[in-house]
Parts: C-alpha cells; sequence; structure tokens
C-alpha cells in the first residue's frame, strides 16, 4: 500500500472514488474505464423558494444526482439535511450504484436531497417544499428511469407527496417513490429495512469471525431509523446494547438498555440520554465509538470514524449502518488493529433491497406479507455476503474492497455490454 496517501481533507465523493481505486487496482480497470464508471450520468440542482406559514421568504437548494443506469433505473434516497448539498449527494449516489450493485438489484444508483433543517420547518412547509422539489424533478424520475427512496430526514409522508405530485403530471404511478405508507402501496417491512438487514448480515458473519451474538456487547452511534432498528433485532437476538449515542451525547450501561424503553425516552423528551437509569453514565457523543463492544453500529453522518479516533474504536466487529462513517484512512487503522468492517455498500443495503420489493409490488400491482419480505431479504443479504466472502478469498483483501470488487464488476460488465450509452 502507498505510504504516501493525500491528507484526509478529500470531499466526501473523493473518499467514495479512493475506495473504488483500491477495488479498480486489484482489477486492473483501465483510466478511462475508471473515469466512465466514477463519472456521474446526470446532476441536477434546483432553486426551492419557499413562503413559509409564518410568512418569511427562504430560497432552498434542491439536489438529485443520478450516477449509473447501467443495470437499471437508477434508485436511492431523499435526504432533508443542512449537510446535504452536492459533494456529498454526488458521493451517496456513487454509493448507491456500488451498493445495488453488491446485493444484485436490478437497479443504478441516484441520491437527492435539500440542503435543509426539517427539524425547522412545519409539515405545510415541508409539505410545500417536497411538493415544489418533486415538480422540478417529475421530468427526470420515473419508475422506469430513476426512483426516489426515504433517507436521513424524510419519511413515508414526504415519499407520499412526492409520488403525489409526480402522478398529477403522468396519472397514478405508486412505483415511482418507495418507501411509502402501506395505504399507497408501500411495503410492509419497509421501515425496519435497513436495520433488518444489517442485522442479518452481522447473523451471517458471526460464525465465521467466532462471534457468539448471545450477550456480546453492541455499541449503537445514532439512534434514528436505522439505529433504532439494528438495536432493536440485535437485542432480540440476545446481543446487550450496552452503550448508544445520538446529537446530544452518549450513555452506557454494562447491563444493556432496554431498547424499547430507549426509544420511547427519545420520541417523548427528544433524546435518549433522557432516561433515567441507575448505574447508568453519561459522556460526550464522540465517546461512544471508543466504548468497549463486541459490535459497533455506527448509524449517523458520515465520516464519524477517520483518522484521528480509529485507534480508540474498542470492538471486533463493526457494522456500518450509515453510509460512508468511516475515512479511508481509518479502515487501515481499523484493518491493522484486526476490525472486521461489514461495509455500507453491503451492511446497509437492506433498506434499498426493501424498496425494491416495494417496487416490485408497484409494477405486478401484488402484495406482500411481512412474513415473505422478511425470508427474501434475508436471503439477499445472506447471498451478498457469500459473493463478497468470495471476491475478498479471491484477491486476499478485506470485505469493503471485495464489496467494491463485485460492485464494478458487475457495473462494468453491464456497461461493457450495453455499450457507449
Ligand atoms: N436511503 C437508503 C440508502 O441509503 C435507501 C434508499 C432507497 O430505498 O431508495 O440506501
Amino acid at each position: 500500500m502507498n505510504d504516501k496517501h493525500p491528507p484526509e481533507r478529500l470531499s466526501a465523493f473523493d473518499m467514495v472514488n479512493r475506495l473504488f481505486d483500491r477495488a479498480a487496482d486489484l482489477l486492473g480497470l483501465s483510466e478511462e474505464k475508471r473515469t466512465e464508471l466514477k463519472t456521474p450520468y446526470r446532476e441536477m440542482m434546483v432553486r426551492l423558494p419557499l413562503r413559509t406559514e409564518a410568512g418569511e421568504q427562504k430560497v432552498y437548494k434542491g439536489y438529485r444526482v443520478q450516477h449509473d443506469n447501467s443495470r437499471g433505473p437508477m434508485k436511492g434516497g431523499i435526504r432533508y439535511h443542512p449537510d446535504a448539498d452536492l459533494d456529498e449527494v454526488r458521493a451517496l449516489a456513487a454509493l448507491m450504484s456500488w451498493k445495488t450493485a453488491v446485493v444484485n438489484l436490478p437497479y443504478g444508483g441516484a441520491k437527492g436531497g435539500i440542503q435543509c433543517d426539517p427539524e425547522e420547518l412545519s409539515d405545510l412547509d415541508l409539505e410545500r417544499l417536497t411538493r415544489r422539489f418533486a415538480h422540478r424533478l417529475e421530468g427526470f424520475i420515473g419508475d422506469h428511469e430513476d426512483i426516489p427512496g426515504p433517507d436521513m430526514g424524510t419519511d413515508a409522508r414526504v415519499m407520499a407527496w412526492m409520488m403525489d405530485e409526480y402522478s398529477k403530471f403522468h396519472g397514478f404511478t405508486p412505483g415511482v417513490v418507495t418507501g411509502k405508507p402501506l395505504e399507497l402501496g408501500g411495503s410492509e417491512g419497509r421501515l425496519s429495512a435497513t436495520g433488518r438487514g444489517l442485522f442479518f448480515a452481522v447473523e451471517r458473519i458471526a460464525p465465521e469471525i467466532g462471534l457468539d451474538l448471545d450477550g456480546a456487547r453492541v455499541a449503537v452511534q445514532g439512534f434514528g431509523n436505522v439505529g433504532y432498528w439494528a438495536a432493536r433485532f440485535l437485542a432480540d437476538a440476545c446481543c446487550r446494547i450496552v452503550a448508544v449515542s445520538d446529537v446530544h451525547g452518549t450513555i452506557v450501561h454494562a447491563d444493556g438498555f432496554d431498547v424499547e424503553e430507549l426509544n420511547r425516552v427519545r420520541e417523548e423528551t427528544g433524546s435518549i440520554t433522557n432516561i433515567d437509569l441507575a448505574g447508568m453514565e453519561t459522556l460526550h457523543r464522540d465517546e461512544l465509538i471508543a466504548q468497549p463492544a463486541d459490535i459497533l453500529v455506527p448509524a449517523a453522518l458520515g465520516s464519524t470514524i477517520h483518522e484521528h479516533n480509529a485507534h480508540r474504536v474498542n470492538c471486533r466487529l463493526i457494522a456500518e449502518g450509515a453510509n460512508h462513517p468511516t475515512t479511508p484512512d481509518a479502515d487501515r487503522i481499523l484493518a491493522d488493529n484486526g476490525v472486521t468492517v461489514l461495509p455500507d455498500i453491503y451492511a446497509n443495503a437492506g433498506g434499498v433491497t426493501v424498496s425494491y420489493f416495494e417496487w416490485v409490488q408497484n409494477l405486478q400491482q401484488m402484495r406482500w406479507d411481512a412474513e415473505r419480505v422478511d425470508r427474501e431479504l434475508r436471503q439477499v443479504m445472506h447471498d451478498a455476503y457469500d459473493d463478497l466472502k468470495a471476491a475478498a478469498d479471491e484477491f486476499d483483501t478485506d470485505l469493503r474492497t471485495a464489496a467494491f470488487l463485485v460492485a464494478i464488476r458487475r457495473v462494468a460488465g453491464a456497461a461493457q455490454l450495453r455499450g457507449m450509452h
């Protein structure tokens, strides 16, 4: 490996491409092919003026980056967050192409977002902003073109508004958006899908690394949709959730927290740190990753494990619920310290996988029951692990590079067969 790696101040998109290049090096991919696969297919920035309910005039920026469509329509979430700028959305769009390829869904990758703080917006403001965004994108998305889904800061309501706005122009089209409410063609199991998929990935690798889930200690960074459901499924498998963090702090308890109780406290007070439990310790949020645990689940923002704190990670297995939580330099430190990493493009692919099931149900005008969704999701996650493991063994490399190897082979293969499209 090159000792003189560039400093850590890379853009999010550069970081994703550094991971891409590690695998591309092993595959001996030409510069031309790399450029083609890295360059987004289409990028959009739209102006979103909003007159708020309170009478203020605001202007937001919305983005949709469509990264690749060689293997199928582009797919990826819509994020409402102050950090959702073009670089971040572009990085996340590329990750979606690799993610859908790793789990072998017939999709390409895209991502979108509005740079805003949804907490500051009223329900009506959020609806107006969402409808305007959907209106702007209307000519560029579609159930065989680009299919948005939920991400940080968006939920089933937002997806319903997007679907409704699009349908004003194109007729009732439930398959244009996933993560919808059940009443509008949403799927059983979509809400919990990312956490459940992450659990299936952990369940699959645990015996291979000699990890007994019964009593295993888990630290969860971030207690949003992904963190909560991941914690819940791990707790159901008899893991102990010994440390949890949110933006307000880290809470630690050696006996393990009751995940439902944490969720109740979060819903009622806005933060898990308000839980009142004897023997519990409260620390700064940055202390989460250093807590002794068997499994660490980063389920917050990107780049939270970096070159300055990776040496403090004190676990055997990292299952990445968030997108790009680990920087490339941190990756190297973790590998040196013998930490196994289930990479984001595999570990958190359960969300987009159940989005795919939702889309299939919409196109066929069918409904699957929850049991079928779970069964099929488990199969996808376990099969993808086998593909990753085979590539890791073939190239004698880590699971992240293996995931990129599998993904790049699939995307490059499809692109090659389609020609210059
Ligand atoms: N936002 C999720 C992700 O990062 C899922 C996107 C989708 O369902 O389209 O994978």
